[in-house]
């Protein structure tokens, strides 16, 4: 296969309008926390971003009682069609500001800016339009003719789509008529805090949506807070247990979202060509940093060799490197410990005696790299079928008949994802109904859309965000 040459193509990182400092946002107003102040990284190449004031426990208390007394005040007075004009207010702002708000969550997450302008950014401003439809027509929402708010929601989210998940739990939130306390997560607040800037130009009444960046002792102080009516969390399957054992017996609301180890089944009737762009699609988009990646390839015995030779010359075109620019592919791993947690799992990988191949790529010396990286001759019991990686990496098994394909892709603590790569309409539908898994995509992977439902099984959590199901999370029902 002819190698193309690219010239760089840089987004240059003066449109992302850095500041040295960012506050956190409570009451309406940015002001510094009452925590220490720390610097946030370009996981890209180590270097500082800016410094963002992190909250204590006091900004919690304060955050919440702002929370209550908008909810009990002025935010719950208001008509779902005022409630919604707010909404689509906040959307157009993000697409307004969308290049801006890109390069900052490439800057300050790592992932390519192809998927930062073209999905997470485009998908955050969709989410706010599509809930601010919803605002004025709860009575249709199958919840009763009157559904009521829950009250002051606390919203915890992770750092694989800093933007995009402050979406899925605010945009909700408000349509419902509920008041928000968010916590970013510590490796990436940029976005978040922007989206507070956002969410004071567009006048929001000071108090519906307080953005608090700091660490786990924060998320655990609005876990615990007592004037907290429902919980929203996104994040790991271990602090998701936490937080629902800290939660139990005390009237709270809670959502989870929280890993997977997704199948991703190609059939010997597949269109080959399709499955390996999905294959890739669904392991190597955001690095596979993903709670929905197709982490596991489950491929029909007859084609394996012919997929997986396919699959190898396709990630040999794969470009990684440097977020900002646009021919990048694939960019950089959050964090120092997301990276130590890949190599751990990866090294245990061939430790089981599964066989490891990357394709030849130069990683760059500074910042934190994982070359895409597939596991062939991977048996189930292996870790690296078992645990959700959160990298870069495939792990690769087959199956012969579709009961097989089912039990396999099945054999997880998970239930997330799934994808289903055949010709045939009855087979997807019929794989589909056996899945235990919230999402089944066929012949595609990766799709995310304001208007269906994700969420998970089993240890992937449980609630629903996007789609009029995303509403009973926020509704007294
Ligand atoms: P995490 O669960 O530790 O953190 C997610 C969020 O929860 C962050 O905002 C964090 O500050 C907060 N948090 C941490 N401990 C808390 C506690 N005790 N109480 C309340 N809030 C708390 O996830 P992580 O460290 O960012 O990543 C670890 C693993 O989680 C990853 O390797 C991956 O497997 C998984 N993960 C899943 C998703 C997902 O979308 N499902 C996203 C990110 C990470």
């Amino acid at each position: 296969m002819p190698a193309f040459e690219y010239a760089p193509a840089p987004e240059s990182r003066e449109i992302a309008r850095l500041k040295p400092s960012y506050q956190i946002f409570v009451n309406g107003k940015f002001r510094d926390g009452t925590g220490e102040a720390i610097k946030t990284i370009n996981p890209a190449d180590e270097e500082p971003l800016a410094e963002v004031a992190e909250a204590g426990p006091s900004d919690v208390d304060d955050a919440v009682k702002a929370a209550r007394k908008a909810f009990d005040g002025p935010w719950s007075a208001m008509s779902g069609a005022e409630r919604g004009k707010y909404l689509f207010r906040i959307a157009r702002a993000i697409q307004e500001r969308g290049r801006e708000l890109a390069v900052l969550e490439s800057l300050d997450n790592g992932k390519p800016i192809r998927e930062s302008r073209d999905v997470d950014i485009p998908t955050a401003a969709a989410h706010f339009f599509y809930y601010a439809g919803w605002a004025d027509k709860l009575g249709y929402a199958g919840h009763g003719p009157a559904p009521r708010p829950i009250g002051v929601a606390g919203q915890i989210i992770p750092w694989n789509f800093p933007l995009l998940m402050a979406a899925w739990k605010i945009a909700p939130a408000l349509a419902t008529g509920n008041a928000v306390v968010l916590k970013p997560a510590e490796t990436t607040p940029l976005s978040a805090l922007v989206l507070a800037e956002i969410i004071a130009e567009a006048d929001l009444p000071p108090g519906v949506v307080n953005v608090l960046a700091g660490g786990p002792s924060i998320g655990q102080a609005i876990v615990e807070h007592p004037d907290i009516d429902k919980i929203a969390f996104t994040g790991s399957t271990e602090v998701g247990k936490i937080i629902q054992r800290t939660t139990a017996g005390t009237g709270k609301r809670l959502t989870l979202e929280l890993g997977g180890k997704a199948a991703n089944i190609v059939f010997d009737d597949a269109p080959l060509d399709q499955a390996v762009e999905g294959i890739v699609n669904g392991i190597f988009f955001n690095q596979g940093q993903v709670c929905c990646a197709g982490s596991r390839l489950l491929v029909q015995e007859t084609i394996a060799d012919e997929l997986i030779a396919a699959l190898q010359r396709r990630l040999t075109t794969l470009r990684v490197g440097p977020p900002l620019d646009k021919n990048t592919d694939v960019g950089a791993i959050n964090s120092a410990a997301q990276l130590a947690r890949i190599r751990e799992l990866t090294d245990a990988g061939e430790a089981e005696g599964a066989t490891r191949w990357s394709p030849p790529c130069d990683l760059p010396e500074r910042g934190f790299w994982f070359a895409p990286t597939v596991f062939t001759d991977v048996s189930q019991a292996h870790r690296i079928a078992q645990e959700e990686i959160f990298g870069p990496v495939l792990s690769v098994l087959t199956f012969r008949t579709p009961d097989e394909a089912v039990a396999k892709a099945n054999n997880t603590p998970y239930g997330l994802s799934a994808g289903v790569w055949t010709e045939k309409g009855s087979r997807i539908l019929s794989m589909a109904n056996r899945l235990r898994a919230g999402v089944v995509w066929a012949n595609t992977f990766n799709r995310f859309d304001p208007t269906a439902p994700f969420g998970g099984y089993k240890e992937s959590g449980f609630g629903r965000e996007g789609g009029r199901h995303g509403l009973e999370a926020y509704l007294d029902v």
